[in-house]
């Protein structure tokens, strides 16, 4: 199975080869699908962890238990879906696929396995409405 989450590691470790002891040392295949990491500062990244649940849980308290904050892509894309207009803008830019509309309500729908926070949606929003954390530690 796979799961994708976010990873933010603090300004103390993200120096450290914490992604190389989860492939070595958990058994767990990491496919890094963004990057943002400046030395001496909190380092982000998009990962699809691949592995059986019982490895993958393992690798996920491996990570927590260093200090790297684990989230679901959920917890930090999202969007104001009580003031969305379903203008569809978001969807023209949103290349992953994460972003649909189409029959039969014709709204909006956001699936998180899919979002590979890239912010397109951010400024394809006339609205405003999308808030992406991925670079923060909250
Ligand atoms: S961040 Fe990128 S992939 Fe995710 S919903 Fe927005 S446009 Fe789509
Ligand atoms: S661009 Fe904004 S208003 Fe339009 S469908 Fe997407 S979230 Fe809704």
């Amino acid at each position: 199975m796979t799961q994708k989450m976010i990873l933010n590691f603090p300004a103390g470790i993200s120096g450290t080869p914490i992604t190389y002891e989860l492939i070595r040392v958990h058994d767990v295949k990491v496919n890094i699908l963004k990057a943002e990491i400046q030395p001496g500062q909190i380092g982000s990244l998009l990962v699809e962890l691949e592995g059986d649940q019982e490895k993958l849980e393992k690798a996920k308290q491996f990570l927590i238990s260093n200090g790297v904050r684990v989230s679901p892509v959920s917890s930090k894309v999202s969007y104001d879906e009580k003031r969305c207009i379903n203008c569809g803008n978001c969807v023209s830019a949103c290349f992953s696929g994460a972003l649909t509309i189409g029959a039969p309500d014709w709204k909006l729908h956001f699936n998180p396995e899919k979002c590979i926070a890239c912010k397109l949606c951010l400024t394809a929003c006339p609205q405003k409405l999308f808030r992406i954390e991925f670079s923060t530690i909250n």
